[in-house]
């Protein structure tokens, strides 16, 4: 074995008796070796809990799966996404610290219901998802990773993030998905504008707000034409499967926003049927 092979595995050992929690999660769950995309070096992919797409943990960084299929779907889709201008809402953990550090024109929003708008706070620029402070077509990509079940009005933040992008431009995220049922809406307003439960309440942890995050819509097999009815944007599903990176049947979708007159697209068609149609016809 080579003395890099050495290096390596004395730097895992020493790393495992460090981290006693990584330890004791492997002896329960399993680990396997692989590459992270985030840290971007060899590690130990560990299991803290049953959740495919959260509970699957980079011994280097703590990056969790659906943060690495995030990743690689920028990386084989988009590139050159280090040289885009980039609007993430509601960022946290390992690949916030990633893309902010890759990429020069990252922006990073927070919503703050007490401060205004465009502003600066606790490092984050203040933004409603649904009522953004950002002129038009600004930028080429907006990512939210797990976001769109938490919305009050996830039409108007559609609407909003098309708006926001390029034409051409591209909205690139995750969120618990549902395929074989039709979406559902857990929670709904009341007459003042508070957010009352429909269904049992479920909340996810919020980077901002210790008391969680309420999960208010279950997004089923209607999203992507929930999507294109809301905003235009056409939604493509890409599935990765990649034990290597420590992936499991994750989705990432991308909603692009067309760059031109959809009807354009048809046009050459058109011709071409309406050319056979000439060649058909017999000439008298
Ligand atoms: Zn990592």
């Amino acid at each position: 074995m080579r003395a890099r092979n050495y290096y390596w595995l004395f730097r895992e050992r020493y790393r495992l008796i460090r981290e006693r929690s990584a330890f004791q999660h492997i002896l329960k769950r399993g680990a396997h070796r692989g590459f992270c995309p985030i840290c971007n070096q060899r590690t130990i992919f560990y299991k803290v809990g049953d959740v495919m797409r959260e509970h699957c943990v980079c011994l280097w960084c703590c990056s969790i799966p659906r943060w690495r299929a995030m990743v690689r779907v920028l990386n084989e889709h988009f590139p050159n996404w280090r040289n885009l201008r980039i609007h993430e809402s509601s960022p946290h953990g390992a690949i916030y610290d990633f893309l902010r550090r890759e990429c020069e024109n990252y922006i990073a929003s927070q919503f703050f219901p007490d401060q205004a708008p465009g502003s600066q706070y606790h490092g984050f620029r203040c933004e409603d998802l649904g009522k953004q402070s950002f002129p038009d077509a600004y930028f080429d990509l907006a990512i939210t990773q797990d976001v769109l079940e938490h919305l009050r009005d996830p039409m108007s933040a559609l609407r909003e993030i098309s708006r926001t992008l390029k034409p051409g431009g591209a909205h690139v995220f995750t969120v618990p998905w549902y395929p074989s049922q039709k979406t559902l809406i857990r929670a709904q307003m009341d007459d003042h504008g508070n957010v009352e439960s429909i269904e049992d309440p479920i909340y996810h942890g919020n980077p901002v707000d210790f008391s969680g995050a309420l999960v208010i819509t279950d997004w089923g097999d209607d999203l992507c034409d929930t999507i294109y009815a809301a905003a235009g944007m056409i939604t493509t599903i890409v599935e990765i499967h990649d034990t290597s990176m420590g992936i499991e049947s994750i989705e990432v979708f991308i909603s692009r926003k067309p760059d031109h007159d959809l009807e354009s697209l048809t046009v050459g068609w058109r011709q071409r049927e309406n050319r056979k149609a000439r060649s058909r016809t017999p000439h008298l």
